[in-house]
């Protein structure tokens, strides 16, 4: 793919690196754009500076959510270096978020060289502080100016950029976790599967019930039944239940996430038994009243992991490991953290240099 570069005519101030970055707050002076139309497919590829889409106020976007989407991290290493990790698993899951969606697939190659190229463009966005990365965020969506509601002709696929602090700038921190009991996020047949950003406005809601009752996430339970644990807004979860982990399948109601993949590779590799399978709630709950859930945990790009201190599930509350960080969460955490910013050995070569 040819990329075609137009310089910015003038460059943002960087915020302060060792500051608060938080998420999503500071993007970049760059962004990548590729259009894709019926007939001639994509084309125009190119970075230039970011600014805002104009779209139709008919656009089918803006009224039938076609549109998906990634997330990834450049991180920088203590030598200088810049790294992404497994990057052509979020180009390979666009393609199949997109193939649920109607939309046309992005080439792997492709979009891990759009990915590349722009965070060479970027490079001084990338911090150095300990535990600081840059977040990619590519997605797509349907810009055809039409109210029918078919597969669009025409879509635009853009990468834009982010430096983010250290998600826990005071060491792991458990959160509170509300099992939703009366909304669900996908049911079988549905989009669970992809990245869309559909799926997350219907989660909004749970989102918000949580947090009025004092929990920071939701976990959703399977759309048929409500009866097994499927995952936590943003992220897989994992429980360890008498030294043994499970988590949910990956069938088609739930993210297959990279962050998960890799949980899974690193603890079999330890030596762990994981069982990717249907856990009913009520098992769950049983197994914190019997002293048996001793860790649990979300695994995503945002976070890595993160450890769960309390699960409330209707009238019922576990409270986990004592409200406290469980051993393995943390090994586990330090070990893909360590991949991921150079500091240990990458034996599973998951890391690509930019
Ligand atoms: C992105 C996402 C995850 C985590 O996926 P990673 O590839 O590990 O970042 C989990 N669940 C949902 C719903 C997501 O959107």
């Amino acid at each position: 793919m040819d990329i075609r570069f137009e310089k910015a005519a003038n460059l943002k101030e960087k915020p302060d690196f060792h500051g608060e970055l938080g998420f999503g707050k500071y993007m970049t002076d760059y962004m990548f754009v590729c259009e894709w139309d019926k007939g001639e497919g994509w084309h125009d590829a190119r970075i230039e500076q970011l600014k805002p889409v104009e779209l139709a106020p008919e656009c089918v976007v803006l009224h039938y959510a076609q549109e998906t989407f990634e997330g990834l991290k450049a991180y920088r290493t203590e030598e200088g270096k810049i790294q992404l990790f497994r990057p052509e698993m979020n180009a390979r899951r666009m393609i199949k978020s997109n193939e649920r969606l109607c939309m046309p697939a992005f080439p792997e190659e492709d979009f891990i060289q759009a990915v590349e190229e722009l965070v060479r463009v970027e490079k001084d966005w990338v911090p150095d502080e300990p535990d600081t990365s840059l977040y990619i965020r590519p997605f797509m969506f349907a810009t055809e100016a039409s109210l029918g509601v078919h597969m669009a002709i025409s879509y635009k696929f853009m990468i834009i950029c982010c430096p983010v602090g250290a998600y826990y700038p005071t060491g792991l921190d458990p959160v509170k976790i509300l099992v939703e009991d009366e909304l669900v996020r996908a049911v079988k047949g549905g989009t669970g599967f992809t990245k869309c950003g559909g799926n997350y406005a219907g989660s909004i809601l749970g989102q918000v019930k949580a947090e009025k009752q004092g929990y920071t996430q939701v976990l959703w339970l399977d759309g048929e039944e409500k009866k097994y644990v499927e995952e936590v807004g943003t992220m897989n979860i994992m429980f360890k239940i008498d030294g043994e982990i499970y988590t949910a399948p990956i069938e088609g109601t739930v993210l297959p996430g990279v962050t998960r993949d890799s949980m899974i590779t690193i603890l079999k590799d330890w030596g762990y038994k994981v069982h990717e399978e249907k856990v009913a709630i009520d098992t769950i709950m049983k197994a914190g009243h019997d002293g048996k859930l001793e860790e649990v945990f979300g695994t995503g790009t945002a976070a890595v992991v993160s450890p769960v201190g309390e699960l409330k599930y209707k009238d019922d509350v576990v409270v986990i490991n004592d409200s406290k960080t469980g051993e393995l969460t943390q090994k586990l955490y330090d070990t893909l953290t360590g991949i991921q910013w150079g500091k240990l050995e990458d034996k599973y070569n998951w890391t690509v240099e930019v």
